[in-house]
């Protein structure tokens, strides 16, 4: 028996920040060369990445303007189960759109260079090829395809690829670099409708089965039905954020 009922923040050890870094590193062979000092070098040549700008931000200053320390600096719970976010606990909504950038395109025509087509249960999907994206929303498909009663929730979906801003914000969507994917609607649930606009005005809810959940984290999606703001139809590629969570032993369960 490794953890204690006392661990209060559901995570055996957190990750110190140049382990977290290895395991983004690991996540994105193709795109990151190495972790220099205080900055990421990618491949291809271009500008190093900075990863902590120094600025100390408030919560909606690092859903704004995060850098790479701010996009790991929550630890995204795993697992079957899920339960109210706490305020400001946005796990992967934090993200540096300069790494985003580098990784999948920094234009609509860019990332469209790169789209491939996924079946989605008879729908066809316009997904990255880059960093495994495709390849892995497929076998999300192949798993989901095994459990029949599961197929409501899963289609019509409700978009993938689209350039867009998240709603109510200057940032990207990762919808525009073709690594997110919205399920029915029908089933969804999603902060600002909820809470007409205003973060914290209505009670969370999901009514998506939880074993959908466990089989997109399982191939690298993180959900957004474990945010403060969430957004229950919405899954998205992050990797490194799943690795870091299992490093960190961290559960939806606990
Ligand atoms: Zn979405």
């Amino acid at each position: 028996m490794l953890l204690s009922a006392c661990v209060s923040n559901a995570l055996a050890a957190e990750p110190t920040l140049s382990e977290k870094l290895a395991l983004l590193a690991k996540a994105y062979p193709e795109a990151i060369a190495e972790i220099g000092d205080g900055a990421l070098i990618l491949r291809g040549g271009g500008a190093a990445l900075l990863i902590d700008d120094g600025r100390l931000k408030s919560h909606v200053e690092k859903l704004e303007v995060g850098d790479i320390e701010d996009s790991l600096s929550q630890i995204y719970p795993l697992g079957p189960c899920a339960k109210p976010p706490a305020a400001d606990f946005d796990p992967g909504r934090i993200r540096s759109e300069a790494l985003m950038k580098r990784l999948y395109g920094d234009s609509a025509a860019r990332v469209r260079r790169d789209l491939v087509t996924v079946d989605w249960f008879g729908e066809r999907l316009s997904v990255t090829g880059r960093h495994g994206v495709a390849r892995a929303l497929q076998a999300v498909e192949a798993e989901l395809a095994s459990r029949p009663k599961l197929k409501r929730y899963l289609v019509p979906n409700a978009g993938t690829f689209n350039w867009r801003h998240i709603a109510g914000a200057r940032t990207l969507s990762v919808h525009s670099f073709g690594a997110a994917i919205d399920l029915n609607t029908g089933f969804a649930d999603y902060w600002r409708w909820a809470g007409r606009g205003k973060i914290g005005t209505a009670p969370y809810r999901n009514r998506y089965p939880l074993e959908i959940i466990e089989i997109f984290e399982e191939h690298g999606f993180i959900w957004g039905g474990r945010w403060y703001h969430f957004d229950t139809m919405h899954f998205e590629y992050r990797p490194e954020l799943i690795a870091i969570a299992r490093q960190a032993g961290s559960s939806a369960c606990r």
